[in-house]
């Protein structure tokens, strides 16, 4: 037989399976069973058991109440969902079974605390769906209320560049590989079903402006319908729902940025570290947001940059609106709980706070004449006005951070709660006047009123004085030297002022929820507040960082790229300033491909990623470290970075490499950047050349897919490629010797790297003489032996690698492009291999058996 709140609790956990369900128990939040165990081992904390009816013991965990949300922050950051059940009465008040309720369950992309989240970052939960085959994503972050939309082509792009912290999907179709969030499938939902959700949240009308066609309808829908299930109360955050218009944004995928470094990562310095010095969180996460969604938009890129190029040219104004922006609240944040209805005291006199400073930097920015951008922002920031004029007429200037003892309404705001603060304040000066009577009237110079929560207020006589106590004192409690009293007159005014107090703590509450209530019917209002302040932020930090970087504006929308003296941000960060050695890049009509080969170490990684990076830091709206830069605005950046710089996990290599530059070969257009690094590595050299090369020729000679790239390589066979492919271009990083030995300047320059270098080392390395000569005799036996070098001919063991250069794609070619590599396992990519070698034997000229 079990007790009824055994009962109660097994109840509430059916409904929700495969989630940890914190039961609370008086002051404390209980695991039981094998949420027990878990909970007990994840958080390290004691594992008992409780008896829970006749024979039944039950393993039992807990918390107090008030360490909640660090446990529960764990123990999502684990990957868990957590049920939290509260009691839905005061159990002093209830005969029997406490009613308990699950009000809240806490998901990783539903959390809200503080212990959870990452300032900086925002906390996307995401939906991703697929309807007449077109994919759609709804992403929302309930902590600030932003909601976005995303269909086709960029919907699986957005997800992988937003990385949301968890993904609704209803089956897995049409999911991007490489994605890291936590999947939840949740069942289809019907075009009906979508629509009445989205009516119940945004109204019968908001549809048809909100969604452009069923995917997104669902998808939004279903974000809405597992909050509805999760957190209800978070739906009143969300307000405003924006299409990420695919037209307008640089697609980037999430290995891109992790190539790049664009975002921190443990133990790795990143280029938003580099850049931000932006001085709120909400700054913060807007210069990650515009770091993720480079633009293509020219004009918003100009605006950006004349906002950027004032801040640098204004310090005397940037540092004066920086201090200001120090020391604000995060605005966005606290509109996100307002919108939850989950504002505390402690919340809104922060978000006071925030806008009272919004104002000053209106002011302070609105006192100079500012590039559109900023005016425009500063413009917003007055609707900071209203809600402050709200938040001053119901809050007091200085109320605690509980409800408990009143004092949170101002004074005036209604005469009621004026009276009964008056009526509390008088019994307890009464109560304390007690005190002086009493002693008058016992004679007993000792005696003392006192107040504890267990036995409330009390008259305390030393025991020596206790025969001189009047016999209308009832005595309540006996100390070590002392004895406590009540009496009757004492009970009286005490509950005189308990039910004072409860009442106006009561009326102090409910006029708080009417000043939240109030501020949430602003809530669009303040969220553009918040934004305008980030944006003003992010634009004060670029152009900080550009002035003391040494960054320039770039010129967009060229024909051409074209990088003088360009550096690599986060590399030069790192080596501090003039130790990095600037270098040029020119990709045109000329020069599609540029081939660059160099030993290891001499910089080729650096050169590449640093072309990639100025490029995504122009379409970001930043300066870039560079003496000049124009660029084109492009509409991808790919990396492919070769397996030996990019251990991923679980696949093999070769087959990560060869999954990625299969998408490369798909989706690049001649308005991509291509950063090739060391593509073909991760097999044997063979194979990796062949591959490698026929990569190069297709991106060469595809009119669709002739992006601009960037291919560095050890494979030196690759440069004769130059002689071939009209718009390859061969550099090579500098090398000089240093008497006995090799210094890298990292400079590159135009030219295929010299043959003879490894030789060179050699000799170098103190080799003897006759090897050396050798060598040297050999190799340019070889190189005889390669007329022209890109001849296919039998005459040396590559021969059987040069695939046909003119007159269209080979029969390799054919099958090789022929290719779903997205589609197959390794074990069928291996065997494709042998049979794609097995074909390259039999179709050359010179082949051999
Ligand atoms: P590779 O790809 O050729 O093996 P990397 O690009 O990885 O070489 O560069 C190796 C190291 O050389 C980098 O970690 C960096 O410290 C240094 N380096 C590269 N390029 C430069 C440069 N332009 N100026 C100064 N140091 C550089
Ligand atoms: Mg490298």
């Amino acid at each position: 037989m079990s007790t009824p709140i055994r009962l109660q609790y097994l109840e509430l956990k059916q409904r929700f399976p495969e989630t940890i369900l914190f039961f609370r128990l008086g002051d404390f939040y209980e695991t039981f069973d094998e949420d027990a165990k878990l909970v007990a081992r994840e958080l390290q904390i004691t594992l008992t058991s409780k008896p829970m009816g006749k024979d039944l013991r039950v393993p039992l965990a807990g918390v107090p109440y008030h360490s909640i949300d660090g446990h529960v922050a764990k123990l999502v950051a684990r990957g868990h969902r957590v049920a939290i059940c509260e009691q839905m009465a005061d159990p002093a008040e209830v005969k029997g079974l406490v009613p308990r309720e699950v009000v809240r369950v806490v998901t990783a992309g539903t959390v809200t605390s503080e212990a959870s989240l990452d300032a900086g970052a925002p906390n996307y939960l995401a939906a991703f769906v697929v309807r007449k085959n077109e994919p759609a994503a709804a992403l929302a972050d309930i902590t600030t209320g932003d909601v976005r939309l995303v269909k086709g082509r960029e919907a699986a792009l957005e997800l992988l560049r937003s990385a949301p912290s968890e993904l609704l999907v209803e089956d897995n179709d049409g999911l991007p590989p490489g994605l890291t969030a936590n999947l939840v499938t949740r069942p289809a939902m019907s075009d009906f079903a979508a629509e009445t959700e989205l009516s119940r949240q945004f109204g019968e009308h908001a549809i048809e402006a909100l969604v452009d066609g069923p995917a997104e309808a669902a998808a939004l829908a279903q974000v809405l319908a597992y909050l509805r299930e999760t957190y209800p109360a978070s739906l009143g955050a969300l307000q405003r729902v924006r299409a990420l218009g695919a037209a307008g944004v640089l697609a980037i995928d999430q290995r891109t940025l992790r190539n790049l470094d664009v975002l921190p990562e443990p133990g790795r310095q990143s280029l938003l570290g580099v850049l931000d010095t932006s001085r709120t969180a909400m700054g913060t996460r807007l210069l990650r947001q515009w770091l993720t969604h480079p633009l293509r938009d020219r004009d918003e890129l100009e605006a950006r940059y004349d906002a950027v190029g004032w801040s640098m040219v204004h310090p005397i104004e940037r540092e004066q609106c920086q201090a200001v922006l120090r020391g604000m609240s995060d605005i966005g944040r606290l509109t996100g709980k307002v919108g939850a209805r989950s504002a505390n005291p402690r919340d809104l006199t922060g978000l006071r706070a925030g806008l009272r400073l919004t104002l000053d930097l209106g002011a302070q920015l609105g006192r100079t004449e500012t590039p559109v951008m900023l005016g425009k922002a500063v413009a917003t920031l007055a609707g900071a006005a209203e809600p402050l004029l709200a938040l001053d007429a119901s809050l007091d200037d200085d109320p605690p951070a509980s409800f408990d003892e009143g004092g949170v309404i101002r004074t005036g705001l209604s005469p009621e709660i004026d009276s009964l603060r008056a009526l509390t304040r008088d019994a307890r000066g009464f109560l304390l006047g007690l005190e002086r009577l009493e002693r008058e009237r016992t004679g007993i110079r000792s005696l003392k009123v006192g107040h504890n929560k267990v036995f409330g207020y009390y008259i305390e006589v030393s025991t020596s004085n206790a025969g001189a106590v009047p016999a209308h004192y009832q005595r309540r409690q006996t100390l070590v030297g002392a004895e406590r009293y009540v009496t009757e007159e004492l009970k009286e005014h005490e509950s005189r002022l308990v039910g004072a107090r409860d009442r106006l703590v009561e009326l102090e509450k409910l006029a708080f929820a009417q000043l939240v209530e109030t501020l949430a019917g602003s809530l669009a209002g303040l969220q553009s507040v918040a934004e305008a302040v980030a944006l003003i932020d992010v634009a004060l930090a670029l152009g900080e960082s550009a002035s003391e970087r040494g960054y320039v504006r770039p010129v967009v929308g060229a024909p051409r790229l074209r990088v003088a003296g360009g550096r690599h941000p986060v590399v030069e960060a790192a080596l501090g300033p003039g130790r990095f050695v600037p270098n040029d890049c020119v990709l045109d009509d000329e020069c599609q491909v540029l081939l660059l080969t160099g030993p290891n170490m001499s910089g080729k990684s650096t050169f590449l990623r640093q072309v990639a990076l100025i490029a995504l830091m122009a379409q970001a709206g930043s300066f870039v470290p560079a003496a000049e830069a124009e660029l084109p605005l492009f509409d991808r950046i790919f990396t492919r970075i070769g397996a030996q710089d990019d251990l991923a996990a679980g696949q093999s290599t070769f087959m990560v490499e060869m999954v990625e530059t299969a998408q490369i070969l798909h989706q690049a257009t001649p308005e991509s950047l291509v950063i090739l690094d060391e593509v073909g590595r991760g097999t044997s050299t063979f194979d990796g050349m062949a591959i490698a090369r026929s990569v190069v020729e297709f991106l060469h000679n595809r009119k669709e897919v002739a992006a601009r790239t960037l291919f560095a390589t050890h494979y030196h066979e690759l440069t004769s490629l130059a002689d071939v492919l009209p718009r390859l271009r061969n550099a090579h990083v500098a090398v000089r010797e240093q008497g006995s030995e090799v210094v890298f300047e990292h400079r590159i320059v135009p030219g295929p790297s010299d043959r003879s270098y490894g030789i060179h080392v050699a000799r170098l390395a103190g080799l003897p003489g006759a090897v050396v000569s050798r060598a040297e005799h050999l190799l340019t036996e070889f190189e005889a032996g390669r007329p022209g070098q890109a001849t296919v001919g039998g005459t040396n063991g590559h021969s059987q690698l040069q695939p046909s250069l003119f007159g269209g794609p080979s029969a390799v070619d054919e099958a090789l492009m022929a290719l779903d590599l997205d589609g197959m396992t390794p074990i069928e990519a291996i065997q494709k291999l042998y049979e794609l070698r097995a074909l390259a034997k039999t179709s050359q000229p010179g082949a051999r058996p």
